[in-house]
C-alpha cells in the first residue's frame, strides 16, 4: 500500500484550546479512510488540515507536519490554491453556487484558464453519476436540484478540478438513505482513481465503505487500522465502547 498523505505529530490549537494532540496517521493511496469519533473530537479540524482549509480560520496554531507526496504542505512556498485543486473537499451541507448546473462545474476550470469546458462538464457529471439526471437541464439553477443531487454536483465540481485526493466531511449527514446510498456507491467507483478520506458519525457507513478506519477521541487518535479489524477486533477499550454504541 502506497501512502498518499502523512500526518506527523500534528498539533493544533484554536487560541488556548488544543484541538489536535500529536496526530500521526498515514492515508493510503486510492483507498477510503474513515475518520470516526464522537462530536467535538477533532475530526473536522483534522481533515481540514489535510488541504489547509483551516488556514481560513483565524487564530489557529499548528505544530507538526502534513506531507502530501512527500511535500510539506505547510511549507513556505506551497501554493495553497494549487494544493486545494489537488486535494478537494466536499462538505456536510451541499453548497452549490447560485448559478446554473453547467456553470457550477465550469466555474473552476474557467478560472484556471480553460476555454472549452463542455467536455470537462460532461465528464465530471458522468463520473459523479449525475449526468443522466441533469443532461437535459444544464442551464437550470443548481439550487433547484434535490439535496442528494446537489451533493453529487458538488462532487462533480471537485472532480472538474482533476484532484488527486478528495476529502469528505460528513457528506451524507443532510441526506436521506437513498441519496446516501448513491454517494456511497459513487465513492466506491471513485476508488480506482482517487484517494478518499471521509469523516462520518455513521458507524455502518464507515464499516460499509472504508478500507481503513481511524478513531478519534478528545483530539487524540486512539486507534487506526483496517476497517474490518477495527470493527471486529478493536484493541483499545474506548474504541470498542464507541463502535458498540456505549457512548457517542
Ligand atoms: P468534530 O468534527 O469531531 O465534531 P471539530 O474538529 O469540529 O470536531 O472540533 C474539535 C474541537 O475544536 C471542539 O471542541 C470544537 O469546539 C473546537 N473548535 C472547532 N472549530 C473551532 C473554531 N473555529 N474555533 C474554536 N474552537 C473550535
Ligand atoms: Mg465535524
Amino acid at each position: 500500500m502506497t501512502t498518499k498523505i502523512i500526518s506527523k505529530n500534528l498539533n493544533l490549537w484554536y487560541g488556548e484550546k488544543q484541538a489536535l494532540k500529536d496526530i500521526s496517521l498515514d492515508i493510503p493511496e486510492k483507498k477510503i479512510t474513515a475518520l470516526i469519533g464522537p462530536s467535538g473530537c477533532g475530526k473536522s479540524t483534522f481533515i481540514r488540515c489535510l488541504n489547509r482549509m483551516n488556514d481560513l480560520v483565524t487564530k489557529i496554531r499548528i505544530e507538526g507536519q502534513v506531507l502530501y507526496d512527500d511535500i510539506d504542505i505547510y511549507g513556505k512556498d506551497v501554493d495553497v490554491v494549487e494544493l486545494r485543486k489537488r486535494i478537494g473537499m466536499v462538505f456536510q451541507k451541499p453548497n452549490p453556487f447560485p448559478m446554473s448546473i453547467y456553470d457550477n462545474i465550469a466555474y473552476g476550470p474557467r478560472i484556471h484558464g480553460l476555454k472549452n469546458v463542455d467536455k470537462v462538464v460532461e465528464r465530471s457529471l458522468l463520473d459523479a453519476a449525475l449526468w443522466g439526471e441533469v443532461c437535459e437541464r444544464l442551464d437550470q439553477p443548481a439550487l433547484g436540484l434535490s439535496g442528494g443531487q446537489q451533493q453529487r454536483l458538488c462532487i462533480a465540481r471537485t472532480l472538474a478540478m482533476k484532484p488527486d485526493v478528495i476529502l469528505f466531511d460528513e457528506p451524507c449527514s443532510a441526506l436521506d438513505p437513498i441519496s446516501t446510498g448513491k454517494i456511497e456507491s459513487l465513492m466506491e467507483t471513485l476508488k480506482d482513481n482517487y484517494t478518499q478520506v471521509i469523516v462520518t458519525h455513521n458507524m455502518q457507513q464507515a464499516a460499509r465503505i472504508s478500507d481503513c478506519t481511524a478513531f478519534f477521541l478528545l483530539g487524540e487518535l486512539i486507534e487506526v487500522g483496517k476497517t474490518k479489524r477495527i470493527f471486529e477486533m478493536p484493541t483499545i477499550k474506548s474504541t470498542e465502547d464507541y463502535i458498540t454504541g456505549r457512548f457517542g
